[in-house]
């Protein structure tokens, strides 16, 4: 008899559906093996859960991608509950994750974390597991490399908020609220150089500009201006976002400065974005 999947278990199935690569969603895959093996399943039916959960993504819905028929109504409310919550979501997962797997990162191999200084050490516990998932989510989503240079090398990728964490926690988890970005496009984009248009498109801010800039300057920024951004295999970048990216950071210094316009300014806008300030 087939045995219902538990809260736990779906909870870890989503966490693999939003950090695994799609290429890899298979039951040859042996993070997919693995798991299987702990919830004392077959790698076939954890493997098709996930695709279960492919058949709600809008983002492949677009692109003519339909997921598995099969999925129920316990999957459907997992796929709303975390659209509703994803910070509380992930770590609720993460720590599924933890519980039943002995350990969290169960595809740590694909977007191994990065070390980011001594403050990475005192971080709590619980911003570390939602980090990391939000990491991995949206590097998985743009299958690791820049969605604006396509740069590959995954120690200089860096999951990049497009609203701020500071600025929205509710948001800090959510992958479209995320860009995969090489480390020089994720600064340029936090600091106000860079932005995106509602088709997509690379904005460049006119501060980038300078005389006879060196060839990497040109290459990496001057040239990009209008180029189209990499579609993600899922969860793309929300428009809303990007709006409220390119009215607070784009052009006006980067986001630590703009936060102070947003309190001044911008309430209206953020709670429209369900933010807190
Ligand atoms: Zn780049």
């Amino acid at each position: 008899m087939r045995r219902a999947w538990s809260r736990d278990e779906l909870l870890i199935a989503f966490n693999l559906y939003c950090r695994m690569p799609f290429g890899r969603m298979h039951q040859r895959n042996p993070t997919i093996i693995a798991v299987a093996k702990h919830l004392g399943r077959t790698p076939g039916s954890v493997a098709m859960k996930l695709c279960n959960f492919a058949s709600f993504d809008p983002s492949l819905q677009a692109r003519g991608v339909r997921g598995l028929s099969g999925a129920s109504l316990a999957d459907r409310e997992v796929w709303d509950e975390f659209h509703a919550d994803w910070t509380q979501l992930a770590l609720n997962s993460q720590q599924a994750v933890g519980r039943i797997c002995g350990r969290e990162p169960v595809v740590a191999e694909e977007f191994p974390e990065i070390p980011q200084g001594p403050s990475e050490a005192v971080r709590s516990v619980r911003v570390r597991l939602v980090q990391s998932f939000f990491r991995q989510a949206v590097l998985a989503s743009y299958e690791g490399k820049c969605a604006i240079c396509s740069l590959g090398l995954r120690r200089l990728l860096t999951a990049g908020h497009i609203i701020p964490w500071s600025v929205n926690r509710e948001r800090r988890a959510d992958p479209t609220n995320g860009l995969a970005l090489c480390s020089l496009h994720e600064r340029a984009f936090d600091t106000g150089l860079l932005a995106v248009d509602d088709s997509m498109r690379v904005m460049v801010s006119a501060a980038t500009r300078c005389d006879r800039p060196p060839p990497v300057h040109r290459v990496a920024l001057l040239e990009i201006e209008g180029s189209r951004l990499v579609r993600p295999r899922r969860f793309a970048p929300d428009p809303t976002a990007l709006a409220w990216h390119r009215e607070n950071v784009f052009g006006c210094g980067g986001a630590t400065t703009c936060q102070t316009t947003v309190k001044v300014i911008g309430p209206r806008v953020l709670a429209a974005l369900g933010g807190t300030i």
